[in-house]
This record gives C-alpha cells, structure tokens and sequence, in this order.
C-alpha cells in the first residue's frame, strides 16, 4: 500500500516544508536498515543517545528525499526535492501513521501481550491459520514503542487477519500500543517477573497489559490465574471473556485432561460446550499454555476442531535464531531458521549487509519458496527479487517449483534454481560454494538443515554458542549508567575474552561503540582485514609494529618514554603528523604507565616538541573498583589522575579524552566516567563487583560421544585417578584441557550439566576428552552436555578453580568452532 505524501502529511498532522510529489510504501528510523529510498519516510527520532537529524544529510545523499523531523536542517537549499514534514515529536508521528493507517482495516486484529511466550503465540496462531487466510505480524518480536508501528504498517489489502505482539516496559505504555493495534481479540499469554524492576506490583503490571484490550470484543486469558482474572474484572472491560482453565470446568475453555506420550501430549478439551482433542508435538507446560491460547483465538475465529487437530499436531518449534557460522571453503553461513515470509527476509537480509566483510566476498542467498503471502507469485518474487538486488545479493539460489517458475523475475544476474535440496546439493553450483557469505532461508518443509548441515566445517563436537542480544543487552546496561554523551572503549582483547573478536567487533561496531581495545597491533590487524572501520586502541604496542599500526590505523597506548620516542622516530621516518596516541598514567596499579606527578612535565615537553603524535586520550586504571574494599584506594587513584590528566589538557589546545572507569568502575563510581569508559567483562555478562551473571553470552557446549557401565571396582581416566564409589554410568565428552576445559576441574572439583542435572567430572582431564559421572541422569549418546553458559554460570567454574571468570572466558581455545546468533 502506498500513501501520498500529501496524504502522510495530513495524517500525522505535519507542517510540510518542500513540494516535491512522492509515494510512500517504506517507513524507516534506523538508516543503517535503508532499502528503498524513493518510497522511503524517515522518521528522525531522538532517544537518550542518538538523534535521528544526524542522518538526514547522509541518507540524502543516498537518495532518500521524505523526512518527518522536529528540527528542519539548517541549509535547505542542499536538498532540492526533498520534503521536510515537521511535527513536535517525530516518535509521536511515526505511531499516529500507523494508527491512521490501521484504522482502514475492518479485519480481526489479535494483539498479544504477556511476560512471556507472545512470540510462541504469535507464531504458533500463524501456523494454525495461515493455510485458510492470509496473516500479517510482527517480524520477530517487534513489540515496542518503535516495533509496534512498524508492524502494523505492514497489514495491506491481502491481509484477512492480523498478529501483533506488545510488549511493555515501563508504566504508560500500552496506552499509546493499544490506539495503534486497535485489537478485536486480546491475549494474555502469562505474568511472570520480567520488568517487574519498573513496577510497584504484579498487579500494576497486569492492569498496565490489560489496558492493551480495553476496547476488545474478546480477551482470551488464563483464568486459572487469580491477579489476571481480579484484574480483569476490575479493569471494567465489558467484552466476552474466554478463559482457559485446567481446573474450572465453567471457563469457556476447559482443559480436562493432560496425557504424555514420549515428546506428545494429547489436550482433552471442553470449547463452549463442546468437547474436542488435539495432539501437541511438546510437553513443557509454557508450550501447553501457549497452545491453549491458540487454540481459544483459532476456534473463535472459526476453525473447526478437526481443523485445530490437524494444525497443532504439525506446529513446528518457534526457532528465531539467526545464526553465523563458519563454512567450508572460506564462506560464512547466515542462518535464519525462522519462518520464510518477506518481512523476515528483508530483515535477514538487512543483517546479512550490516555485517562488513573483508575482501568484499560474494553475498550469497539461498531461498526457498515463499508460502502463504497472499499475494500472486508474479508480483512477489518480482519484490523479492528487488529486494534481494538492493541489499546487495550477487548470487541467488531459488529452490522450490513456485520460486523457479518465477526466475524470469529476479534481477540478480548470477542466479540458478532448482525443484528441491537434493537437486542443489547435487549440481555442479552447490560445488562452486567458495569464499562468499551464504544466507540460508527456507520455510521448514524444504529442509534446509541438510544444505547448513553439508557447508558446516565439522572440526570437533565443541563449540562456543555466542549470543549477540545479550553482548547488546550489557552494552546498554553500563549505557544506562553513563551520560548520553560519554564515549565508550569495548575491550575485545583476547580474542573478545575468547568470544571471538572479529563477529563481537562487528556487532559493537553497528551498535557505535566509539572505539575497540585490543592487546596488541595483530588483533587490530585481524579486525581491518575483516571490514571493521571503528577507532581502534592498542594496549600493548609492540616496538617491532609500529609501521603495521601506521599501515592500518591502529592508535597504541604510550606508557613510557622509550616507547614514546621510539614512536615518535618511526612515525617521523614515515613522514607521519598528528597520529593519534593515548597517554597511560600509572596511579596506583604499578604496571605500566606514567608517573602523573613526577612525569608528566617531561611528556608534555616531549609531546610539545614534535608533532608525529599527538594525545587523543590519557587515562589510567583502578586497582579494585571491583571491591568496595579498596574504595579509598580508589579515590586516592582518582585524585591523582585527575591532577596528572589536566596538567596534559592545559597544555594542548585540542581536546584531550579523559577516562578511567573500567566494568566495574562504570557501575560503582558513575560520577568517575569523565569523557569515556572502557567497558570489558561486564560486555560479556559478568559483575566482576558481585559474580553475577547479566545478560549471558558466551556457552560452551559439547555432546556425549560414548556411554558405559563402570562397575565399582574399577577406575576411570590416567592414573586410575578415577575412584568409583558405586557402580557408574561414566560419559566420554569431546572436550579437554586442550579446548581449554581446565584440568584441575577433573577428579570431581566441578562439574557440567547433562539434560540439565550436574554431571561431575571423573578422573583426570584428559587433553582432548574429559569422562563424567551421569549415574541416574536420563542422557544417550550424542545428547548436549553444557559446560558453561546459560545454566551453569561461568562463575561456578572460575570459583572451583579459585580464580576469576576473565582467565576461564580467555583459555577457551581457538580450535573450539564458535556460533553466534541473534534472536
Ligand atoms: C582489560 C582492561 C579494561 C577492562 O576491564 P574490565 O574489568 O574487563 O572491565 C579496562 N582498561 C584496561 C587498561 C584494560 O586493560
């Protein structure tokens, strides 16, 4: 659907400066994400750290002429042809178009909040009624103030009904969700504690999602639970109530029966009177839940029990990684199991062109028909296909017979199709798979897997699984703490604390960290060479690689002054002015650095009497803002940067970064952040002040390659240091010292989970294989054992080995193969 502008202009209530004609189909608020310039609104939104109006010049420039501020650019004859629409809050507009926009539709409109499981409903309610009518959603969890908009923009004339996911934070939100949503069928998924931080109850918060239905005609909730339904009650909501209980048999619909059968149950239901069954392919009870929710919304809106029955025995697990991993043959796989649909394209495709790669390898995309859009073939593989070429895809790979028979109408030159996976992975094209990065996306039934599967590099049954919301998620949690404009240094030293540097690099770079550390100029190396463009830090620069810091634009720290001068003659020999360095001051840790009383008038003489380096930055480190113990150590560390670092200021008239917070700094002396903070352990998911797991991003996994019964009297391991005390089941596990699993951890002083339960390690360690006692713990061949990560803390390890989780993080070997993913 398409709006003019004019129309845009009188819907969100603008003053339009400019007269050019335009049709607007996209709307955008991250430039990052520009796809269609032409049709494209961009609304300049301001948030605590960014500012939208930043990038109305650049994305200008790159042809995109329609822009709702609340600021006009100053020099408006530099952009001829644009249009300009000013209101007072750019936020405000974006959700007034989209409720303008929802407001043409008399379609059902379900919209489902909860603190957990929305997207399980929303998906699930997708697979249930998309083989009878075409559904618009939310893309993944959009579900925010911003993500909600953007969501509802997407209903079109196909659409016959509509999932939309809210989620809220803080109080006041909902009001401004449920105007754009609108919703005729409200669902309540489950109150749990997340957010609970920024309310005063659990009740406060239940009344805050139940705002979301006010003008519902049906709400479909759990009435088993007591706050929602007293909450209801009270909220004087007036529509039909369908509640689903396990224990009422009045609820409109009753579960009477649970049966479990291996991985299936089987629900034995009561729907208004009627009685009816349905397999689920799950047993947990939050996909129980979930499914009764479904099957509430899929039956009042007209599926038949016979229908429902069939749907829910074919629901598929709601998979919304996308995930990158290393291939054979120098490529790098993207896999996006979530469902095929254009929206998850355009977002897949989206990441796959925001990550820089080196050598400029080949974009590939492997896609698979496109199911259910509504929409005829001709006209939506023609929009894939411009899609597809606009963010940058050299090479398409179709696979299904509705997407080959379109091939006339993608545009990408170097393209190949083919009926189905066997006849790609046969074809002379799946051989030709060489240095490129590879999007893989399919709906399920096409079993991509196999494809993933044949291009994985299968080194070793191990791998690190590195979560990439979360490394955001605690990026934002010490952003919380610090001034909008204080700048931030992310430590990926140690190969990113032994998540990988180079994938961790590329995601602080698109989230504008505003410079990386790392130890020493090959890391930095290793992070040009693979596109990163972000300001770069050594700590430890090596007098042997200078010109390689010159050559790639690597800015060493500078803590002595033999270092300094022989900086200063190697730049100079390389004919350098003004190269940027970053002054250490030692003020307490007695590790490297200046003295910041004795010294410092000789480094300003020194840097003043040259110009091949200049001081971006001075800074120093604290000693043990980790511990309140040292707080006064601290201050007085503090005391003697501060004076040391003016002294340096005063001398130049350039302005020079000041920064001393570390982790634990930023958290505990927030009044210390000066112009910038070096932010390290804490970005991936550890306190380094309390032990306590954030956001957790890096698991490392293996599987059980063998099982055997043990009897007593026997050992387990070298040494025969394996000492039984029962008669044992003991697991073999693909992991050693050599991957990194220390070895002291053996011989029972730690252990890893297996289907959840603390298996304890047997014996000593070996240095590629380590054995564990799974005694009484359901588990086969081939099952995943976690040895740290989501549900063992790393701390658990680092306290056994009496050390701290920096030094088990970093032993992580290389040759472990590393996944990253992003829900
Ligand atoms: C490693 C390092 C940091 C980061 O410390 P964390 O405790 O991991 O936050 C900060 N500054 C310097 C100089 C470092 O070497």
């Amino acid at each position: 659907m398409r709006y003019s502008i004019e129309k845009v202009t009188t819907l969100i209530g603008a003053r339009r400066i400019g007269e050019a004609d335009a049709n607007i189909g996209w709307l955008l608020t991250d430039s990052r994400s520009l796809c269609f310039p032409e049709e494209t609104l961009f609304f300049a939104l301001r948030s605590e750290r960014n500012d939208g109006h930043k990038y109305i010049c650049e994305l200008y420039r790159r042809g995109v002429r329609n822009f709702v501020v609340s600021r006009v650019p100053d020099g408006l004859e530099n952009y001829p042809g644009a249009n300009f629409l000013k209101v007072v809050d750019t936020l405000e507009a974006l959700q007034r178009l989209a409720e303008r926009h929802r407001d043409e539709f008399g379609i059902p409109v379900v919209g489902i909040t909860g603190s957990n499981g929305k997207t399980m409903v929303k998906e699930w309610l997708y697979q249930l009624l998309s083989p009878s009518m075409v559904v618009t959603r939310s893309p993944k969890s959009y579900n925010s103030q911003i993500g909600v908009p953007l969501s509802v923009w997407l209903l079109n004339e196909q659409t016959q009904v509509a999932l939309f996911e809210a989620g809220i934070s803080r109080p006041g939100e909902m009001q401004a969700l449920r105007d754009i949503i609108q919703p005729t069928i409200g669902v309540l998924t489950s109150l749990g504690a997340a957010h609970q931080e920024n309310f005063r109850s659990m009740e406060e918060k239940c009344e805050e999602k139940i705002a979301l239905f006010h003008d519902a005609r049906v709400v479909v909730y759990d009435s088993d639970d007591e706050t929602v339904s007293r909450c209801l009650r009270k909220s004087g909501y007036a529509g039909e109530k369908i509640g689903w209980s396990r224990q009422s048999p009045n609820a409109a619909f009753y579960v009477s029966r649970v049966d479990t059968e291996g991985t299936t149950s089987t629900i034995h239901y009561m729907y208004k009177g009627a009685e009816g069954c349905y397999r689920l392919p799950f047993i947990d009870d939050a996909s129980l839940g979930c499914s009764f929710a479904c099957a509430c919304v899929a039956l009042h809106l007209g599926l038949t029990a016979d229908e429902l029955g069939q749907r829910m025995a074919a629901l598929e697990p709601v998979a919304m990684r996308l995930e990158v991993k290393e291939g054979r043959h120098g490529c790098t796989l993207i896999n996006d199991s979530y469902n095929s649909d254009f929206n998850s394209l355009d977002i897949a495709l989206d990441f796959m062109n925001r990550r820089p790669d080196h050598n400029g390898r080949k974009r590939t995309l492997i896609l698979s028909d496109i199911y259910q859009s509504g929409e005829r073939p001709e006209e939506l593989y023609a929009k894939v296909g411009e899609l597809a070429a606009k963010r940058g895809v050299e090479r398409f790979i179709g696979i299904g017979a509705d997407i080959s028979a379109q091939a006339g109408a993608i545009t990408v030159a170097d393209k190949h199709f083919f009926a189905d996976v066997d006849g790609f992975v046969g074809s002379p094209v799946f051989r030709s798979l060489r240095d490129e990065v590879i999007l893989i996306k399919g709906s399920r039934a096409f079993g991509f897997d196999r494809i993933t599967e044949l291009l994985e590099q299968k080194v070793h049954e191990t791998i690190l699984e590195v979560n990439l919301n979360a490394l955001v998620a605690n990026l934002n949690f010490y952003r919380s703490f610090m001034r909008p404009e204080t700048k931030i240094v992310c430590m990926v030293k140690a190969d990113a604390y032994g998540a990988g540097a180079v994938e961790v690099a590329k995601t602080l770079q698109d989230h504008r960290a505003d410079y990386l550390a790392v130890a020493v100029a090959d890391e930095g190396v290793t992070l040009r060479k693979n596109g990163i463009t972000t300001s770069i830090m050594i700590m430890n620069p090596e007098m042997t690689a200078f010109k390689t810091m010159f050559d790639y634009d690597l800015e060493p720290e500078v803590y002595s002054f033999r270092l300094m001068d022989a900086l200063i003659r190697a730049a100079e020999k390389e004919g350098i002015t003004n190269y940027p360095v970053h002054i250490k001051l030692d003020t307490g840790m007695h590790r490297l650095g200046f003295d910041p009383r004795k010294d410092i008038d000789e480094v300003i003489n020194r840097l003043k009497h040259q110009n091949a380096i200049i001081p971006r930055s001075v800074f120093s480190h604290f000693v043990g803002s980790d511990s309140d113990e040292f707080d006064s150590f601290s201050a007085q560390q503090f005391a003697l940067f501060d004076e040391g670092s003016r002294k340096l200021q005063a001398a130049f008239d350039h302005k020079i970064l000041r920064h001393m917070d570390n982790s634990a700094g930023i958290e505990h002396f927030p009044e210390r952040q000066l112009d910038m903070c070096r932010l390290g352990l804490g970005l991936y998911g550890i306190d380094s002040r309390d032990n306590r797991i954030l956001s957790n991003v890096s698991t490392l996994k293996t599987t059980i390659l063998q099982l055997r019964n043990v009897p007593k009297e026997e050992t387990v391991g070298y040494s025969r240091k394996g000492r039984l005390t029962r008669d044992s089941v003991i697991a073999a596990i693909p992991i050693g010292y050599a991957d990194g699993l220390n070895r002291h951890l053996g011989c029972g002083h730690c252990h890893c989970l297996v289907n959840g339960q603390k298996a304890p390690y047997v014996g000593n360690i070996c240095m590629d294989v380590a054995m564990i006692d799974v005694t009484g713990i359901d588990c086969h061949e081939g099952d995943s054992v976690e040895i740290f990560g989501d549900h063992l803390p790393v701390t658990v390890l680092s306290d056994a080995l009496q050390t701290i989780p920096y030094e088990v993080l970093t032993s992580v070997s290389s040759r472990v193969k590393k996944v990253y993913f992003q829900d």
